[in-house]
């Protein structure tokens, strides 16, 4: 019997287990399959360091500015150089198993290889996960389960918590990480925003490996192909300033859906059950970054659950703690304010989009409130979303 089991490896899973292993508790952390590689961009802002300092001594290098575009190619570059610390991007499948080790070294016990399915059920109770493997199925028993298995999680579904996701709900993204000679700035990432509801990015991974992608948000799903918008940002005339060659070696690509209305956040726990990460939607809806938002989700269910452990209370009661974290709220806070901006930006083909980067080229004090927003987190005032309306 387990303290606590946890559906899913990802950083919302790993974090989760660790914080709570690390107190003392017993706990089951489940992955389905840990070579696969989650299809990501791999972006990583430097807020990860608090919750994973080990990942300063690796050998990644420090991204250190970010270059934004329009659809019509007018770009605001900005660097944080000295103003805070640098950012990082991962290629998910050594990142992924790395964050494992970590919980795995402060006490997890780590089951790779099963598919969580369904819960074990006693007396109309919840009491552990039931898993499928090569060779058979097996049960793993806790007090508090905490599902972290991601965007496509059957187990979140089955809680009754809340229900598939809608199409209206999500967007797609494709991503490849690419190799040979380039001229990108290593230390520099680049969005670019398209005239459909959706971006691209090239984030660079070391002197000769990229990840370039593109994802649509709700509503233009149905009307673009991922692959189509992939192969035509790829083939971007405007690109071959950063890649003269004509092959480059693909190493890795996929499509995967993403949770893009922020997060559920009436769906977040119920007696004995919490929900992190994708599985409840802790993804960004502006710029899709899920990663540190899902590490954040799964170490306040942590501190939750072992407030509930301690206190021998694991009632819905106790548990709704979770989402009263101060992060959470500020996550969730964010979220909304991001998501009443996205069809603002996206209006017109990306006219307000180009507008505010326009802006930004010719007036330094508009500059810095762009960056604001998208960087730190202000919200602009109605005089600067008029400026952008009114500019052209
Ligand atoms: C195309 C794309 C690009 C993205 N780019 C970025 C980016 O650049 N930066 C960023 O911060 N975020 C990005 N994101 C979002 C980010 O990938 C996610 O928000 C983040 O991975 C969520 O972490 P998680 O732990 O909740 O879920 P996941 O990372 O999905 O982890 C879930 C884990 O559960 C396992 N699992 C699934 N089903 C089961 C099961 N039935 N039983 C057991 N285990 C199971 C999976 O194998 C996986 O290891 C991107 C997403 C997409 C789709």
């Amino acid at each position: 019997m387990y303290d606590v089991v946890i559906s899913g490896a990802g950083p919302a899973g790993s974090k989760c287990a660790e914080i709570i292993a690390k107190a003392g508790y017993k706990v089951a952390l489940i992955e389905r399959d840990s070579n696969w590689r989650k299809p990501c961009g791999g972006a990583v802002s430097s807020r990860i360091f608090k919750y994973y300092p080990q990942l300063r001594k690796l050998d990644y290098t420090p991204i250190f500015g970010m270059t934004i575009y329009s659809a019509d190619y007018h770009q605001l570059r900005y660097s944080w150089k000295n103003i805070r610390d640098y950012s990082i991007n991962v290629d998910r499948l050594s990142f992924d198993n790395f964050i494992r080790d970590v919980a795995v070294d402060t006490g997890a016990e780590f089951f790779d290889k099963n598919i969580s399915f369904d819960y074990i059920r006693k007396n109309n109770k919840r009491v552990g996960i039931k898993t499928k493997t090569s060779s058979g199925t097996e049960e793993y028993y806790g007090k508090l389960i905490v599902i972290a298995d991601g965007m496509s999680s059957k187990l979140a579904i089955k809680s009754g918590l809340r229900e598939k996701w809608n199409i209206n709900e999500i967007g797609v993204g494709k991503c490849a990480i690419l190799e040979g000679e380039n001229s990108l700035d290593k230390e520099n990432m680049s969005m670019f925003f398209k005239p459909y509801k959706g971006y691209a990015w090239i984030f660079p991974l070391d002197d000769k490996r990229f990840n370039i992608g593109c994802g649509t948000w709700p509503e233009e799903n149905l009307n673009y192909n991922i692959n189509y918008l992939y192969s035509k940002f790829i083939k971007d005339p405007f690109l071959k300033k950063f890649f003269p060659q004509t092959n480059y070696k693909t190493i890795w690509e996929a499509a995967y859906p993403v949770p893009a209305v922020g997060v559920k956040e009436n769906c977040l726990y119920e007696d004995n059950l919490m929900i992190v990460g994708d599985a409840a939607g802790f993804v960004s809806p502006i710029s899709g970054e899920g990663i540190h938002p899902s590490v954040v989700s799964g170490n306040a269910a942590a501190e939750t659950a072992i407030n509930a452990l301690e206190n021998e209370n694991i009632s819905k009661e106790t548990l709704k703690y979770y989402k009263f974290n101060p992060n959470i709220k500020k996550i969730i806070r964010n979220f909304k304010m991001k998501t009443s901006m996205i069809n603002f930006f996206f209006e017109n083909g990306g006219k307000f989009l180009s507008n505010m980067l326009e802006l930004a080229e010719k007036n330094d004090n508009f500059r810095d409130q762009v960056i604001n927003m998208f960087l730190f987190n202000q919200i602009p005032s109605k005089d600067y979303f008029l400026k952008i309306k009114t500019y052209k």
